[in-house]
């Protein structure tokens, strides 16, 4: 029989697939993280985490440097700049990873491919921002070319509150437009956002009940078709760029086909254990049904997914084990 290269091949170097790599080394398992761009996800452009436990307040590149460097220290590799197009189960058990122009075997893979930005789909969304001429999805990475100029922020969430609060520090004015009168962001973040549109002389204005419609301009963004959702008025709103917070997606494309995914593109798994409908193919984070989209349970799935590995490997016959009859394999 070949020989896997790998125990482990981890695909996706976000929090998830980082705190999989930390444990899979520490049990020795020989361990290859696949991440198509460099390590650290979505997290890595977020400049102020002050909800993981344990760490008062730290920064996202901060924070996913020295998990990769932990995932290292214990003799995880990790291959970045690498993108996996398919993944086969081969008829001896092993896992097959098309990655680039190689196939890389392994006796289990971890899913851990994050999310990616969700877009509006409007008229001009799409030009401007492949144009990098005023329309961004990461206020943190952006706001600085914004510095005294008028923008937009879109959206009701964790992600739009926390990145509108760090525009109102660069751009001259920042109007929050939101589709409701009610935010789903975590009342702490709302609390902060009222405050600061409520001070004299505040930048920050928050506009309810109104959708974007359109981006427009010559050249750059100059302004948003704007359209109140009560009263049916529509405007264009003048602006210099249009922030775009609503929401993410999987990054699920390329396991069409190999795992089973919901309409919306989730992997679905069976939530105590992690594992997908491949035996041997684990899914964590962000990418699968059911994620509360936390750095926090997105590094606790990856813990979860290494630590269920060591079953797998001690008696495949785990996986069809359903969970209600899990406990003759709880003494650990
Ligand atoms: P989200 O929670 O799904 O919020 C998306 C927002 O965009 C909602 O307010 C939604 O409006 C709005 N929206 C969606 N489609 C829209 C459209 N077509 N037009 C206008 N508005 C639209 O997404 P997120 O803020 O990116 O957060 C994703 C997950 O990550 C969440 O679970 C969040 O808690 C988590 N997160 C956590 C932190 C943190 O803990 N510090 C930070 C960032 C994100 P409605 O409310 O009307 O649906």
């Amino acid at each position: 029989m070949e020989q896997a290269a790998y125990d482990v091949i981890i695909i996706g170097g976000g929090p998830a697939g980082l705190g999989a790599a930390l444990y899979t080394g520490r049990d020795r398992l020989k361990t290859l993280v696949i991440e198509r761009f460099l390590p650290g996800g979505q997290i890595g452009n977020t400049n102020r985490i002050e909800n993981y436990p344990g760490v008062a307040e730290t920064d996202g590149p901060g924070l996913m440097a020295t998990m990769q460097k932990q995932a290292e220290g214990f003799g995880a590799e990790i291959k970045t700049m690498a993108e996996v197009t398919r993944l086969e189960k081969r008829h001896d058990g092993l896992i097959a990873v098309h990655c680039d122009s190689t196939v890389l075997l392994a006796r289990a893979v971890i899913l851990a491919p994050g999310s990616s930005y969700r877009k509006l789909g409007i008229p001009g969304e799409t030009e401007f921002r492949n144009a990098g001429a005023g329309v961004s999805y990461c206020g943190t990475c952006d706001a600085p070319f914004f510095r005294g100029k008028d923008v937009v922020s879109i959206g009701g969430g964790n992600t739009a509150i926390e990145e509108t609060l760090h525009l109102v520090k660069y751009a001259k004015k920042v109007t929050l437009i939101h589709r409701r009168a009610e935010f789903r962001a975590e009342k702490i973040l709302v609390e902060e956002l009222l405050a600061k549109a409520k001070e004299t002389g505040t930048n920050l204005l928050i506009r309810y009940h109104t959708i974007v419609t359109a981006i427009q301009g010559q050249g750059k963004v100059q302004s948003v078709h704007l359209k109140d959702l009560k009263t049916g008025e529509e405007e264009d709103y003048p602006c210099d760029g249009a922030f775009i917070f609503v929401g993410t997606e999987p990054n699920t494309q390329f396991l069409k086909g190999f795992v089973d995914l919901t309409k919306h593109g989730f992997i679905r798994v069976e939530c105590a254990y992690l594992r997908t409908s491949v035996p041997g193919v684990f899914a964590a984070g962000d990418c699968r049904i059911a994620a509360t989209m936390q750095l926090v349970t997105a590094v606790a799935d990856g813990v979860n997914a290494a630590m269920q590995i060591k079953q797998y490997f001690r008696d495949p016959n785990w996986w069809t084990t359903p969970v209600t009859d899990m406990i003759q394999y709880s003494g650990w």
